[in-house]
């Protein structure tokens, strides 16, 4: 086995894992992160990411726009669609919270939909490139 050495190891390469490894990295403070699975599951996860989640994915730094080129066309994601089976007529539809432009008013991230796997890709790919480079294990 090999011996490694790190100031932190954060257990699980999920969303807040990828995230806290991004935040001490661009304090320069060396982390390794371990991640259970070598490949990332596809699994049905979040989809909706909101305001306050993009807003700190800006202080942190993110590629704001690499993240917007994984979001769905807004029109895919504006609905909540009720269904009795997935090939079936949809009985109805809701409003999918706000994503028009008036939001802008009050945030600079108004909610997007990306499937949370392309957005752990992003987020894997920002912490990979700090230069204290941190190692992502898997
Ligand atoms: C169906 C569904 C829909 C959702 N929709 C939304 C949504 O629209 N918006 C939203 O904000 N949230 C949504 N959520 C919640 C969101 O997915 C979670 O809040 C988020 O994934 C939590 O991130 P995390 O990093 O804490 O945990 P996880 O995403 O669970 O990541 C944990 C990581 O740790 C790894 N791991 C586990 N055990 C070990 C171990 N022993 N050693 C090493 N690695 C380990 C796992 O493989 C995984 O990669 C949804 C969740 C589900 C299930």
């Amino acid at each position: 086995m090999k011996e490694i050495q790190t100031t932190v190891l954060i257990v699980g390469g999920g969303p807040v894992g990828l995230l806290g490894a991004q935040l001490l990295a661009r304090r320069g403070i060396e982390v390794l992160v371990a991640e259970k699975y070598p490949q990332r599951l596809d699994s049905p996860k979040a989809h909706a990411l909101n305001p306050r989640s993009l807003e700190i994915c800006a202080a942190a730094g993110l590629p704001m726009d690499e993240i917007h080129a994984q979001a769905t066309r807004k029109a895919d994601g504006a609905h909540v669609w009720m269904m009795e089976t997935l090939s079936a007529p949809p009985i109805g539809r809701i409003a999918y919270e706000r994503q028009d432009d008036a939001v802008r008013a009050v945030t600079p991230w108004p909610l997007i939909n990306i499937a949370q796997p392309q957005f752990e890709e992003v987020l894997e790919g920002a912490v990979r490139g700090q230069p204290v480079s941190p190692c992502v294990t898997g």
